[in-house]
């Protein structure tokens, strides 16, 4: 059932958009392309409302031909590539940023240093978007959370008129399809902590129901210190009235959630969580899903998916059910909804079972916390394939992790020799080799694997040096597994 007390459909005062028309003529640059949608996004919106576009990039044409390619048609004026000059800025009125470009870049502090409206894709989107928005951030679980949240309102909402919009951080702009989105239509965003640093001090971002997934320090050399990280992820409260609803994590979720209290919400606070103390908000408790808001409560029988393994996933599921339910989905379908769920590609996500072995690819899994959340997953014997490119982190606990849970280790990369210090400086059963070449790594991975065992990418360091990104390595994994037989 829906709730009586709902964000919608009654909610957004939906914000004046500035005329698409005042693109006609104006200069903007775009600073950092990017290989995924969002500069392109941002670089065919402008060149398709009459804007002089150039563009700006520190990586070079040959590093960026996927997306140079997507901009083949446009009349983009220029590229600055392998750089960003200073000439970039000559003109410029509009000067729309990467999230990733950091905030003390000399290019960004020039531009404001000359008045030049500094903006992001997300912002622009935002600005002309007409629809309610559902956004949802935190330190770990954002994008599983938004497509969860995307996919129970497209299949647990059957009276709903509208259509339901996924985009922001999970790497789909949304900025190509602004002119078709409706009043009545629902955005569901990811927003980064970059982004919401970026829109705090603008005023386009109005979510009627905010997410947050949980909070852990992150991203600090973009921030600088915790506080400002926190600060960013405050941001996305302080774009709520009094109407709108914020989703936070129950202090009792972990030892990281605990003072969840202390985020200032202007609108109800709801919280989600494993264990139900009585609060307004979502809780997964001993095979039931208790929804409550505003003295209205819904309890119905919940089985986890098992595409969605995990405590960490049970979080996701509740803070989901949690701002779909408030969106007015209907929870007595949400179970029968997430039978349907697909995992993201790289986030623990089953790839194969081959032989009697299970292949689970958590290429995402770039830091020690989230390859240890993933080891904390299973119950079978585990063959790891571990290490990457060294960002400096401290990788003892995860070390610690492996030697607790894992059968047989495969290291690779920088940290290997780092991470083998640490597995050997005392006498254990795990069985460990190091690689230099991922294939080499797959290969004896599946020779110390045997049936029933789990053979897991997780590998708790960045795929630098040997990839492009994370997806690359993923996705060679992917295909490795798919291609292995015990014969092979
Ligand atoms: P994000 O978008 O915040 O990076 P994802 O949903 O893409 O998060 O998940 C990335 C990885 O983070 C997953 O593979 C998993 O290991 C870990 N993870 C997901 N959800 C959570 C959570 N709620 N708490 C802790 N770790 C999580």
């Amino acid at each position: 059932m829906s709730p009586e007390y709902s964000c919608f459909p009654q909610g957004l005062t939906v914000l004046k958009s500035p005329a698409l028309s005042a693109y006609e003529g104006m200069h903007a640059t775009v600073m950092g392309l990017g290989r995924f949608a969002g500069g392109v996004a941002a670089a065919r919106f402008l060149a398709q409302h009459g804007a002089v576009v150039t563009v700006t990039d520190v990586r070079s044409a040959d590093d960026l031909a996927d997306s140079l390619a997507m901009l083949s048609e446009l009349p983009v004026v220029r590229f600055a590539l392998g750089g960003h000059p200073e000439d970039v800025l000559a003109d410029c009125q509009l000067l729309v940023v990467n999230p990733a470009v950091r905030p003390d870049h000399p290019l960004v502090a020039l531009a404001k240093s000359r008045q030049i409206d500094v903006t992001t894709e997300i912002e622009l989107f935002l600005r002309h978007n007409p629809a309610s928005v559902i956004a949802v951030t935190g330190s770990n679980g954002k994008s599983t959370t938004t497509a969860i949240i995307h996919h129970l309102l497209l299949h647990a909402n059957p009276d709903f008129k509208g259509k339901i919009w996924l985009g922001g951080n999970i790497g789909i702009s949304l900025l190509d399809q602004v002119q078709t989105i409706q009043p009545q239509d629902i955005v569901v965003l990811e927003l980064s902590s970059f982004q919401l640093h970026l829109l705090a001090p603008k005023k386009c971002l109005r979510p009627n129901i905010a997410v947050l997934t949980n909070f852990s320090p992150n991203h600090l050399d973009w921030h600088g210190s915790e506080c400002e990280y926190r600060k960013a992820k405050q941001a996305i409260f302080n774009a709520q009235s009094s109407e709108d609803a914020a989703i936070i994590p129950d202090d009792t979720n972990s030892e990281r959630d605990a003072n969840q209290g202390s985020w200032r919400v202007r609108g109800s606070r709801l919280r989600f969580g494993l264990i139900d103390h009585g609060d307004d908000g979502a809780f997964l408790e001993c095979g039931m899903l208790i929804l409550r808001s505003h003295f209205f409560e819904d309890a119905i029988r919940f089985t986890v998916p098992p595409q969605l393994p995990g405590q960490h996933n049970q979080l996701n599921i509740a803070a989901a059910a949690c701002a779909a339910w408030l969106a007015g989905a209907d929870s007595t379908l949400f179970c029968t909804a997430l039978q349907t769920f697909r995992t993201l590609p790289h986030r623990l996500q089953l790839v194969t079972e081959q032989a009697g072995r299970q292949f689970w690819n958590d290429s995402i899994a770039t830091t020690p916390e989230s390859a240890i959340t993933a080891l904390q997953v299973f119950h079978g014997r585990i063959i790891l394939l571990a290490g990457g490119y060294d960002k400096g982190q401290d990788l003892a606990d995860f070390a610690a992790e492996i030697k607790s849970r894992v059968a047989a280790v495969v290291l690779m990369g920088q940290t290997a020799s780092v991470l083998f210090q640490l597995l050997t400086n005392e006498p254990s059963e795990l069985q460990i080799r190091i690689e230099t070449d991922f294939r080499d790594a797959f290969r004896s991975a599946v020779a110390f694997s045997q049936r029933g065992d789990i053979v897991l990418l997780s590998p708790g360091c960045a795929s630098y040096g040997w990839f492009q990104d994370f997806r690359e390595r993923g996705d060679l994994f992917s295909a490795l597994a798919r291609d292995w037989s015990p014969d092979t």
